[in-house]
């Protein structure tokens, strides 16, 4: 099937970014748009394919944030395209608890399939990844019939009412959004980067400090839920160090508590492991999914112990759009596409050109504090030379002219100052370069 999606994948300027037929639609923009919504770079998208963004003044703009972790398989990918005009010549909905069809059948029994575990698992299909993150804590509450759900310093897991109360960072989730839902129990996270303590013993001093604080200041008999992503995405890719969550696992599983893995943005390949999870041989309980779970269609996913997702009567979860048969389509193309092509392969290759290409930045500008993350799932934390204080005026420098290039990244941190880098997998290697080459020139600049 010929699609139109298909560009070349160079950069390529011919206007000022924005443009002007993006900087008249920007206007429309904002009149039209609630305030509330952000932009992380000001043109308007026409045509995008694999990591190139066409934008409606004719710049090629490489993207190396795939809409925040969600075109993994590419913008536009082929088979998620044929999959998805397939499926929507033959029906859009029915709604799932209404009147099945195999699409929502398949997408579960491949995430059964695909997630750590040999035991039986189920899964729950539902829009967004809030959505999955609030039905996980729903079913692990319903499961354990126990309350608290301890979650960690840094943490992102949603904007939604609980999922607000489950993120760490106020300014910009949280200020003047509550009352914020009850029995969310925060905890330390060992930010490596920034501990305080011995750096030779921080996983088991922060292993101690969490299970110190859930039996004294909770109860571990009170605890529903520890709910962690494998390596923290909005809060500035975090990696927590080796021992760290088998530690938690294992507490978790000793105590009768369900382990919720949040790979929202770290799932499907991104890594280098189909699940980062895999990194140090964790199993969790229940596995939440969105973002690289369908090529850029809305779909989310909770997977889990058959007994835990069993535990809810019937028609206690589900709604109206959950597990859409064109998402459902389009994820049975991104899971052929990240198997056919091997993208967990291919995502540790480019953690190698990615990882190699920012260490020997690091190595000549002092302003770069920290390299971290695994896989395609990268980052630098920008600081004050000589110090470990928060640079952001530096980090918006380094994106702004990136941006200028034609070259998208994205920011992140509580500290709003580690750039982060997610670009599709199957970036080609030239393309990537060629948006590391005006990294470079970035950092010479500032
Ligand atoms: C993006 C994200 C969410 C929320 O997903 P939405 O689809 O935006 O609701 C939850 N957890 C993590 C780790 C995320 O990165």
């Amino acid at each position: 099937m010929t699609t139109l999606t298909n560009l070349p994948q160079e950069r390529r300027l011919v206007t000022a970014i924005p443009g002007p037929k993006s900087l008249e639609a920007l206007q429309r923009r904002s009149d039209a748009t609630s305030g509330g919504l952000g932009m992380s770079i000001p043109v308007i998208i026409e045509r995008a394919s694999d990591a190139i963004l066409l934008d409606i003044d004719g710049n090629q703009i490489i993207d190396l944030g795939s809409g925040i972790g969600v075109t993994t398989v590419g913008n536009a990918a082929s088979r998620v395209v044929e999959n998805v005009i397939e499926q929507v010549q033959k029906f859009t909905h029915t709604c799932f608890t209404v009147a099945p069809y195999m699409g929502y059948i398949e997408v579960c029994e491949k995430l059964n399939a695909m997630t750590p575990g040999t035991f039986k698992k189920k899964s729950l299909l539902v829009n967004s990844g809030a959505e999955a993150v609030e039905n996980a804590v729903k079913i692990a509450r319903h499961f354990t019939k126990r309350p608290a759900v301890v979650v960690f310093e840094h943490s992102y897991h949603g904007r939604t009412n609980l999922t607000m109360a489950l993120t760490a960072k106020n300014m910009p989730y949280k200020e003047g959004f509550g009352p914020f839902a009850p029995e969310i129990y925060r905890v330390p996270m060992p930010y490596p980067f920034r501990w305080m303590g011995n750096p030779a013993t921080i996983t088991e001093d922060a292993l101690e400090m969490v299970i110190h604080k859930i039996e004294k200041e909770i109860g571990a008999h009170n605890v529903a839920a520890i709910l962690i992503e494998p390596i923290q995405g909005e809060g500035g890719f975090i990696v927590p160090p080796k021992g760290f969550l088998p530690g938690l696992s294992k507490f978790a599983t000793e105590n009768g508590i369900v382990f919720i893995a949040d790979e929202v943005q770290t799932g499907f390949t991104r890594t280098g492991h189909m699940f980062a999870v895999e990194e140090e041989g964790v199993v969790p309980d229940i596995v939440v999914t969105a973002k690289g779970i369908a090529g850029g269609l809305p779909l989310a996913a909770v997977t889990g112990r058959a007994e835990i997702m069993d535990s809810s009567h019937v028609a206690g979860l589900g709604g109206t759009y959950g597990g859409n048969p064109i998402a459902c389509a389009a994820a049975l193309g991104a899971f052929e596409t990240m198997e056919a092509e091997n993208l967990v392969a291919r995502a540790r290759h480019i953690g190698e050109i990615l990882g190699g290409s920012l260490r020997a930045l690091a190595a000549k500008y002092p302003v770069i504090g920290e390299v971290r993350g695994r896989g395609a799932m990268q980052a630098i934390e920008l600081v004050i030379p000589g110090s470990k204080e928060p640079n952001s005026d530096a980090m918006n420098k380094v994106i702004k002219y990136c941006q200028s290039k034609g070259v998208l990244l994205l920011n992140a941190g509580t500290y709003g100052n580690v750039i982060r880098f997610l670009p599709p997998v199957v970036i080609s290697d030239e393309l990537l370069k060629d948006a590391l080459g005006v990294l470079e020139e970035a950092f010479a600049a500032l």
